[in-house]
């Protein structure tokens, strides 16, 4: 048998790779047997197992048959038992060599060039000699293998011969595992090496995750999925990622992907993701590369995703983070002003440098620098800008509305999108103008306060902008069915006119304009007001004249007064029906005043006084009012702290006076007048109205918050406390806030310390603007006491005040002294425990209250000045608030304290340290010079006798234990008041 023709061949074949990306894994190699393979071959004259050597000169086993010569073959080789080990899908490579048929003399037609390919499961290795059966069935044919080529001639030199590879695969396979079978049936063959494996997808890191190993399918045209985990610092982009193993072992139809994420760049093919190194940043998910810092910026750690900017730079939230840090603009150059009457024209160029940025724009401050006290302050809101003041875009601003004659300052600033992160203001060119003369702008309201059948009384604001002092205001006027060059003028100096000769019920059309010396200013629109009909007079009169009669009160002085009135009445030159009570307030239209100042309205003399509280006084919202706790009672009605919350407005405290339930229409007009005089002052020492409730109940009028309550009881509370400087500043603020109700042509009445509130910062401001006191019907408080025509608080009034009622401004001095006196004393009652009557007599008698203890002489000086019986020598507001700066300026001025004695005013006998010789014993007397307080301590110490006491020093005064300095004083005042009372009983006695 021709068996070494065959085995030649060996050495010559070549392997094929296997396909890329494919791993097979081994489950039988033929050539890797180290002895013999031993396969069961049958019948036993068929399949030979005979030795070789592969290209390497390895020894390989290989079988071997070529009967072809008998007719009938069927030889089998089986294999050994090979375990499936998982696999799904099993892979037979062979290589043979076949001989040519036709290459062999004489062969018989038998002779065959292919031979079968066979398998057969089993889960265990029970195979033997005779099982299974040498036949189709329970074998189960993989295939017919034909050689592609085949060998027709013996060469030694072996360059002949071929060898055939072919491969098979089966599948599924379930069995633990199987045997392969070939099956010659007349060949000339030999089975050189045969190689079982079965394939899978081997573990990849593909599209940014890494899969597993995973074995192939049962067939080929199967796809295992498999679950890709991102690399570390990867991220699943949008679906789960997969791949699918397909029956070759090839990875194939990737769904989804990870990236890198932010701060992490894919490296090495995209199988890992990098932290982005010192200096470069990744601010997103994505294949992209790390990118170097932007300007003016930095990282401070690997892996950053976005890099920061450097001190003094910025982003703004919109910038994108590969954008340069930018900075604040330098200031806009070359600014030019061009000024006319009192509007202006800006313009200016862009900044040097926009600090990086294309988004500058532009802010205007403006500064008033003409106030007089040498600073500037903000411009108000009527000043305007066109385009607009802030985030200007282009670089000019028309401003207007600005007042004549004076100096402002204007910033321009240049901001960008970063500037309101820099710690730093706004770099800024500034510009300083000053506004030309202009005209008063117009009068925009014009009401009127009362009427008769033949005049109007009107009464109208200042123009807004009055652009200088207003000399005077023209009014003109013409009935509404004539012609307006029918029209007649009246000059006022103030802002209000009584214009007489009209007809009665008629309509006239009014319009008024205000006059500087830059001439007159535009009228205000036109404004119709009709006088009243005979009929409506006379019905007004019979229903007022009850009234006018019964607030007089009983008396044959009223009745004479009342027949006079009506006499008067009578007679046309009466000028308007009065409220019932005029005689109770101020006149208001005498000609004394400054021109063109704006002067205090009585809101009595509107028919309406609704509408004084309307045009006053503002309408809160009663729930921007919150109520916290009552902390005094007043005329009307509880006074609570609270808070005020007005819309786009930060919350302030406030003080709340309300009215109580059941409250009449009188009361509730009584009440709500004090806002409707409060609201027409503006001033930093009177108290300020916030608003008043009047839609819901309770009514309530809002003030500004002042902690430390009125000044009488504050002053108590922290007797001798404050110096002589913080005092007088006290009383300075007092007669300022005096000056302007002055200047508003306001007579307040009622000075006096209990009307005088206190703030945190030791402010005074006047308050206390209700007549309800004054009325007759009220006699629960003794401070005011009845007097002809209303009530009057005695000891705070001055003397023609309480005999003939004459209330001036003068008046108010006069109560200013009380006042002061007051603060000196640190709140002790005015004449001490003396009568009224006894304070009129004294009084009267040219008797004065004498310096409180420790006053200085100056001071003194100025109460005794104010109280001056003749009322045009007393000073006035001006001049008090001007004494009273000089000697803040000049401290020395308060050093004095001998008492003055005056020729013209006798002080009286000094109360402030009572004669001793009243009191039985030391308590006594301490209560009467208000130090009861330290009445232990003088009897622990045993000063308990007026020998003693009337010895004490101040270190005795001290060692009893009183250690505030104004207490110490008074007790050592009243001591040696007591020394020199002893002494004078001694030398009388003597
Ligand atoms: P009146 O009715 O104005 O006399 O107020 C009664 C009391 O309420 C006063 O004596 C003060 O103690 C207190 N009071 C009134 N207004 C205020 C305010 N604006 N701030 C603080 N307390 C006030």
């Amino acid at each position: 048998m021709p068996r070494f023709l065959v085995v030649m061949d060996i050495l010559y074949f070549v392997w094929i790779f296997p396909m890329v990306g494919a791993v097979e894994e081994i489950l039988m190699d033929s050539t890797t047997a180290t002895a013999e393979l031993g396969w069961t071959v049958y019948p036993a004259m068929g399949w030979e197992e005979v030795s070789g050597y592969d290209e390497n000169m390895n020894t390989i086993r290989t079988y071997q048959v070529c009967n072809v010569f008998n007719n009938n073959q069927n030889n089998w080789v089986r294999t050994k038992y090979i375990r499936r080990r998982g696999a799904q899908r099993i892979h037979v490579e062979m290589k043979f060599s076949v001989r040519d048929c036709s290459s062999i003399p004489s062969v018989p037609g038998s002779c065959k060039e292919t031979f079968n390919l066979y398998y057969y499961e089993a889960d265990s290795d029970t195979a033997n000699k005779g099982s299974p059966a040498w036949m189709e069935n329970p074998w189960i044919k993989v295939d017919t293998i034909a050689a592609d080529e085949s060998f027709s001639q013996v060469d030694l030199g072996g360059r002949v011969m071929k060898i055939n590879k072919e491969i098979r695969s089966f599948g599924p396979v379930s069995r633990q595992g199987f045997y392969l079978a070939f099956q010659d049936y007349g060949s000339c063959m030999s089975l050189i090496a045969v190689r079982v494996f079965y394939r899978k997808c081997p573990r990849v890191v593909q599209n940014g995750a890494a899969f597993p190993e995973t074995l192939s399918g049962a067939e080929s045209t199967s796809l295992v999925a498999a679950r890709g985990v991102c690399v570390p610092n990867g991220e699943e982009v949008d679906v789960p990622i997969k791949l699918y193993c397909n029956g070759d072992g090839e990875w194939m139809v990737p769904i989804g992907r990870c990236m890198c994420k932010a701060g992490h760049e894919a490296v090495e093919n995209g199988t890992a993701c990098r932290a982005c190194v010192s200096g470069f940043f990744k601010s997103s998910q994505g294949d992209h590369q790390c990118l170097q810092c932007p300007i003016n910026s930095r990282t401070t750690n690997e892996g950053a995703t976005n890099c920061v900017c450097r001190n003094g730079y910025y982003r703004t939230d919109s910038d994108p983070p590969q954008m340069p840090c930018t900075t604040i603009p330098s200031a806009p150059q070359s600014v030019i002003s061009i000024v006319n009457e009192t509007s202006l024209r800006l313009e200016w160029s862009a900044p040097r440098d926009g600090g990086g940025r294309e988004d500058v724009v532009y802010n205007i401050i403006c500064k008033s620098c003409g106030g007089g006290r040498g600073g500037c302050t903000r411009c108000g809101d009527n000043v305007q800008f066109v385009p607009r003041q802030l985030g200007l875009t282009e670089s000019s601003v028309h401003i207007s509305d600005l007042l004549a004659h004076t100096q402002y300052t204007f910033e321009i600033q240049a901001v960008n999108g970063v500037s309101d992160q820099s710690p730093y203001s706004p770099q800024y060119s500034s510009v300083n103008i000053t506004t030309n003369q202009a005209a008063p702008s117009a009068v925009t309201i014009m009401h009127q306060v009362s009427r008769t059948p033949d005049s109007i009384t009107l009464s109208w604001s200042q123009p807004d902008q009055p652009n200088g002092l207003i000399l005077d205001y023209e009014l003109q006027y013409y009935e509404k069915s004539m012609a307006e060059w029918n029209s007649s003028v009246v000059r006022s100096q103030t802002n209000t006119a009584v214009i007489r000769g009209l007809k009665p019920g008629v309509i006239y059309v009014f319009q008024v304009r205000a006059r500087t010396v830059a001439g007159f200013g535009r009228f205000s629109g036109k404004m119709y007001f009709q006088t009243m009909t005979e009929e409506e007079y006379k019905s007004f009169f019979q229903e007022k004249l009850p009234l006018i009669i019964g607030s007089a009160a009983a008396g044959v002085v009223f009745i004479i007064a009342v027949v006079v009135f009506v006499i008067i009445c009578k007679r046309r030159s009466f000028e308007r029906p009065e409220s019932e009570y005029t005689d109770k307030l101020q006149h208001y239209t005498s000609g004394h005043m400054s021109p063109g100042m704006k002067i205090y309205i009585d809101p009595f003399t509107y028919e309406d006084p609704n509408e004084a509280v309307r045009e006053f006084a503002k309408e809160i919202d009663t729930s921007c009012v919150k109520i916290e706790q009552v902390i005094g009672a007043g005329e009307f009605g509880e006074v609570c702290s609270g808070n005020l919350r007005l819309p786009g407005k930060r919350e302030i405290l406030v003080a709340i006076k309300t009215l109580k339930a059941g409250y009449t229409e009188r009361q509730r007009r009584d009440f709500l007048s004090e806002a409707s005089i409060m609201g027409q002052f503006d001033h930093p020492n009177i108290i300020h109205l916030e608003g008043v409730v009047t839609k819901n109940a309770p009514v309530m009028i809002i003030t500004e918050f002042m902690e430390n309550g009125s000044l009488d009881s504050f002053l108590r509370q922290n007797d001798g406390q404050f110096t002589v400087i913080q005092l007088v500043g006290m009383l300075r603020g007092i007669a300022a806030g005096m000056k302007y109700l002055n200047d508003m042509n306001y007579v307040h009445r009622d000075l006096a310390a209990r009307n005088i509130l206190v703030n945190s910062n030791l402010v005074c401001k006047v308050s206390d603007f209700g007549l309800s006191r004054f009325l007759e019907d009220d006699t629960s408080d003794p401070t005011y006491t009845s007097a002809l025509g209303g009530k009057i608080p005695i000891r705070w009034t001055a003397p023609e005040a309480i005999q003939y009622r004459k209330f001036t401004s003068s008046s108010d001095g006069w109560s200013y002294g009380i006042v002061m006196w007051e603060v000196m004393s640190y709140g002790e009652r005015p004449y001490w425990d003396m009568s009224n009557q006894d304070v009129i007599n004294a009084i009267e008698q040219d008797y004065r209250l004498p310096p409180p203890m420790d006053c200085p002489s100056a001071l003194h000086q100025l109460m005794l000045d104010c109280w001056q019986k003749d009322r045009n020598n007393r000073p006035k507001f001006s001049q008090i608030v001007n004494n009273l700066d000089k000697m803040i300026r000049n401290p020395n001025s308060l050093k004095a304290m001998t008492p003055l004695s005056s020729s013209v005013h006798l002080p009286l006998l000094d109360r402030s340290t009572p004669d001793f010789s009243s009191f039985t014993t030391v308590d006594e007397w301490l209560d009467a010079i208000k130090m009861g307080q330290y009445k232990e301590n003088f009897a622990n110490e045993d000063f308990t006798s007026f020998d003693v006491v009337s010895q004490m020093t101040m270190e005795d005064i001290l060692r009893v234990g009183v250690t505030l300095v104004g207490h110490q004083k008074k007790i050592l005042n009243s001591v040696q008041s007591m020394r020199a009372q002893m002494n004078q009983i001694t030398s009388v006695e003597v």
